[in-house]
């Protein structure tokens, strides 16, 4: 299958391990597609110098590689707790206080300080990644005494996470809005939002994007980290907000049952390829390469059922950031990928219920003659119409050219399955075809003799051709 581009993405979260260009570059030779920056370690001034690693790699390599600032969001956390830490046995009471900051009258400190207003008796709540789990018997003032269930012992700043409440805690926090004018200011290409809840919280940073965008800056499209329960309730008016989503599959198998993950992931999927809005399954995927060369079967087939589940993108996130072997988890990624897409389970069959529009229609015609008919690509352009979207979400198993009028834009549009995103300046009907087919010769994506369906939209009507080189 040598030759072959994935259709796959793979995101890398970018960490102390691969963050040299030397690395980066290894990476995207490898089949890193696009880069994640989590704000939740790091300053900007370290962020900075990231981005121009990365930027400087992706065009030593002529790759469009996609940015993602991550927010941190509002992660509730311990307060600073004695070094040995705190035991937590079975059975105890133990008292969680809002009111302070440090570990003091043998009363634990917690970072969000409303809690105790939106938690309510007999409700779990659970530490540091879902091992330690307690059960709330009494509130008083700003003290929330609980029972453990699940002991262990915790140490300062562990996270937490309230499955059974609902919190009034804001979605952007003030470290977030600082993060989100540094991310327009620097030109990532999309921004994460963590913890959401509602499409509220998702307009809310789309407003705060415009405010920090230039006059004629591309402004970075919002991806949503699906993470709470809440999230899952409301994901239908979440996802009709958004640009993209992340499945965050470490918080979101805290916070719901770790065993509805894998239905939700199938769900969460389908919607985004019906609405043809980018998804990313993310989290422990190859956890064991964090310490080991190879995977685990059981990572392995992880990867894979993300491929036959059709997302736009698989994630590395510690096995990129700080594991000991980044290039080759994005290699083992890449094998995994092209193995479960050249079987036939990735394989999308047309779902008509799908077809909602009239470039739905078209979209699925395109499909369909890709697939009766020896077709080598499919060129679309994002500038004439919103065809990208649309001949996207039924996922030809060809290559998608689309054609962008800048380089930002093309990068914002590598996220997306399949997609090879080509710059094409001052783009008109006209010569769309003949300047397209140029460029791509040029960058020796096709090749004479090669046929392509051209999907033109606009005023040429919703239809398409089939050129031949
Ligand atoms: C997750 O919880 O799966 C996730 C991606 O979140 P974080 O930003 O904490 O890595």
């Amino acid at each position: 299958m040598s030759g072959r581009t994935n259709r796959t993405k793979i995101v890398c979260t970018i960490g102390p391990s691969c963050e040299k260009e030397a690395t980066l570059k290894a990476m995207m030779r490898a089949g890193m597609d696009v880069a994640r920056l989590n704000f939740s370690h790091g300053t900007h001034v370290g962020h900075s110098r990231l981005l121009r690693n990365v930027r400087r790699a992706s065009d030593s390599v002529h790759k469009f590689v996609t940015v993602i600032g991550d927010l941190q969001g509002p992660k509730i956390r311990l307060g600073e707790l004695p070094s040995e830490g705190i035991v937590l046995k079975n059975g105890e009471t133990q008292i969680f206080s809002t009111a302070i900051d440090l570990y003091k009258n043998l009363k634990i400190p917690v970072t969000y300080k409303k809690l105790h207003k939106d938690v309510k008796i007999g409700q779990r709540f659970l530490i540091d990644d879902g091992l330690i789990e307690m059960k709330i018997t009494k509130v008083v003032g700003q003290d929330i005494h609980a029972e453990v269930t699940n002991g262990g012992i915790v140490t300062s700043h562990k996270g937490m996470n309230f499955p059974d409440s609902k919190l009034s805690v804001s979605s952007l926090t003030k470290k977030d809005k600082e993060d989100v004018a540094f991310a327009v200011q620097i030109g990532v290409e999309w921004i994460a939002l963590s913890f959401v809840k509602s499409s509220g919280d998702v307009r809310s940073l789309k407003q705060l994007i415009k405010k920090f965008v230039q006059a004629g800056q591309v402004a970075p499209r919002v991806l949503v980290k699906i993470e709470k329960h809440e999230a899952i309730e409301a994901f239908d008016e979440i996802l009709n907000e958004a640009d993209g989503v992340m499945i965050a599959r470490g918080d979101l198998g805290i916070e719901i049952p770790a065993e509805e993950v894998p239905i939700r992931q199938k769900e969460l999927i389908e919607k985004c390829r019906v609405s043809g809005k980018p998804v990313i399954v993310a989290t422990q995927m190859l956890d064991s390469m964090i310490r080991n060369p190879s995977p685990t079967r059981a990572e392995v087939s992880d990867v894979a059922n993300a491929v036959f589940d059709h997302t736009d993108a698989v994630m590395l996130s510690g096995e990129s950031a700080t594991g000991k072997f980044p290039i080759q988890a994005v290699k083992t990624m890449s094998k995994i990928v092209q193995e479960a897409e050249v079987s036939r389970f990735d394989d999308v069959v047309f779902d008509p219920p799908a077809v909602k529009d009239l470039i739905g229609s078209v979209a699925q015609a395109v499909k369909l003659a890709t697939t009766q008919q020896t077709i080598d690509g499919i060129i679309v352009s994002i500038e004439l119409a919103n065809w990208s979207e649309s001949v996207n979400r039924f996922h030809a198993e060809i290559p998608l050219f689309i054609a962008c009028s800048n380089p930002k834009l093309a990068r914002q549009t590598a996220l997306r399955w399949g997609s090879e995103p080509f710059v094409l300046k001052n783009v008109k009907e006209k010569t769309f075809v003949s300047r397209a087919l140029r460029v791509l010769q040029d960058l020796k994506k096709i090749r004479k003799g090669m046929r392509l369906a051209v999907v033109l939209g606009g005023r040429h009507g919703e239809a398409f051709d089939v050129v031949t080189v």
